[in-house]
């Protein structure tokens, strides 16, 4: 997540946040075949309502389940395919399908409007929606491996499905993480945009609103920011991306606010403000940090720092590498990051400021402890262990999806292994464990790096300006120089 200044309400923020990527139970696994699900799903015009068929191909799973309990609230009513409702408990919780056998079809109805009170998690602008796949998309309580599931939708006239999900003829194809975690659904009456950038299939809807950008804009800066995190080492974590780009209105920053879904696959939500050009969004932080994030897995609340320090370090490294701004630049963007994270916090050690920054509100000293944790621990591999930082989360891409959420001991340790070192686990726990946001001053001017009235200076000839100097470099073109993992 990241976000540019005071302008974005609390409420909103806190909003987003409390509810991000709700985690679900696992799905109890059944032995024999079935599981198959195939959705049908209608809306209405206005968007107050969304009605789902779900047919089943052999056995039934024994209920259909909410991802979460806004879900139920929002459940209206269910039928079974003779039109005879179907009971639900009191606490609506499940859908029971003990009397359905294999070809029956379950339908369900969604409010739409109670859904959008009960949840902030949904966004409406004039006749468009962003919700949450969570609010309505209930998953069968039993999904094998074997198990394919599939969505159709069937509109009304100029209405445009948005989704981060893998497309096939007419259908999207939903994979497990659409039914664990939260992702993004838009209802859209503009045309959502699609293009190609660094392999990646990209897909842009755009909520209404004020925007000077266009469409060409919008793909300019997505795509460049697709290409500068391709630059962290040498391929863009995903196949595909969806991104929902909503008019914020006026502001002085390009981008108010960012936030990556993962739930069926990668979903960036950005709030771009009106008067945001296209030269100024390729030069914003803002998405390459969301897009960052995809080279990571989820990390729990505690070691949030992990993820938002990397995130934010690649912020300003990866737009230097990828030409979007000068190594000044990035610098100053860095201690002036230092500076703001050592003026807030609670005296709590980091990893609980991680845990609890959502109450507190001290986001700026997580991010930016966790940067400069990144940036130790990058010159650290580089001058001890001769890797990087880049290569230990490229070689990691394979093993992410291995656990839901990771925690930092487990990652440190991994990266030690892959480095044949043992200096990440001591820092990470000697970051998480401080109280105080950590001098930075001896690192930099090693790095060769400071603050002269009021400007950043880079000197050539400190002893470590070699290090500073192949972080912000862009990769080797040839790629037998680059690590090339495997997408997930
Ligand atoms: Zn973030």
């Amino acid at each position: 997540m990241s976000m540019r200044s005071a302008w974005i309400p609390t409420v909103l923020v806190a909003a987003w946040l409390g509810c991000a990527a709700p985690q679900l139970p696992a799905p109890e696994r059944a032995a024999g075949p079935g599981g198959s699900a195939h959705y049908h799903v209608r809306v209405d015009e206005s968007l107050s309502t969304l009605w789902a068929e779900v047919c089943f191909a052999g056995e039934p799973p024994s209920a259909m389940v909410p991802l979460g309990s806004e879900a139920s609230q929002a459940l209206v009513q269910v039928y079974d395919s003779e039109g005879v409702e179907v009971p639900l408990p009191a606490d609506r919780r499940r859908i029971p399908l003990a009397r359905f056998g294999p070809g029956d079809c379950l339908h369900y109805e969604v409010d739409l409007l109670a859904a959008n009170r009960q949840s902030r998690m949904t966004l409406r602008r004039r006749g468009d929606l962003l919700i949450t796949q969570a609010l309505w998309l209930w998953a069968p309580s039993q999904r094998p491996d074997t198990a394919v599931c599939s969505v159709a939708f069937e509109l009304p006239l100029g209405m445009y499905a948005s989704v981060p999900w893998a497309r096939e003829g007419d259908r999207y194809l939903l994979d497990e993480s659409a039914f664990r975690t939260a992702g993004n659904t838009v209802f859209t009456f503009q045309e959502p945009r699609r293009f190609e950038r660094a392999g990646v299939a990209i897909e842009v809807a755009r909520l209404p609103g004020p925007l000077e950008a266009d469409g060409e804009d919008l793909e300019a800066w997505i795509g460049a920011a697709t290409e500068a995190v391709a630059g962290l080492y040498g391929t863009f974590p995903r196949d595909r991306l969806h991104v929902v780009v909503v008019p914020a209105g006026p502001g002085r920053s390009p981008v108010a606010f960012g936030l990556v879904r993962r739930g069926g696959g990668a979903s960036v939500m950005l709030l771009v403000h009106e008067q945001a050009s296209r030269r100024e969004l390729v030069a914003d932080w803002t998405a390459v940090h969301e897009l960052s994030h995809l080279t990571m897995p989820l990390m729990r609340g505690e070691d949030a720092w992990v993820s938002e320090g990397v995130a934010t370090y690649y912020q300003e490294v990866l737009q230097v590498r990828a030409g979007n701004q000068p190594e000044e630049e990035a610098w100053a963007a860095l201690l002036e990051g230092f500076g703001r994270g050592a003026t807030v916090g609670t005296r709590r050690t980091l990893a609980d400021e991680a845990e609890e920054m959502h109450e507190t509100g001290a986001y700026r000293r997580v991010y930016w402890a966790g940067t400069a944790f990144a940036l130790e621990a990058d010159v650290a591999l580089r001058t001890e262990a001769g890797v990087s930082l880049d290569q230990m989360i490229s070689r990691s891409q394979g093993a992410w999806p291995r656990r839901q959420t990771w925690q930092r001991g487990a990652m440190m340790h991994r990266f030690d292994r892959l480095a044949g070192s043992d200096l990440l686990v001591p820092l990470a726990e000697r970051f998480a464990d401080e109280r105080e946001f950590p001098a930075m001053g001896e690192l930099l001017g090693r790095l060769g790096v400071s603050m002269v009235r009021g400007r950043v200076v880079l000197a050539d000839d400190a002893p470590l300006a070699h290090v500073r100097r192949a972080i912000m470099s862009p990769l080797p073109a040839s790629p037998h120089e680059r690590d090339r993992p495997r997408k997930n």
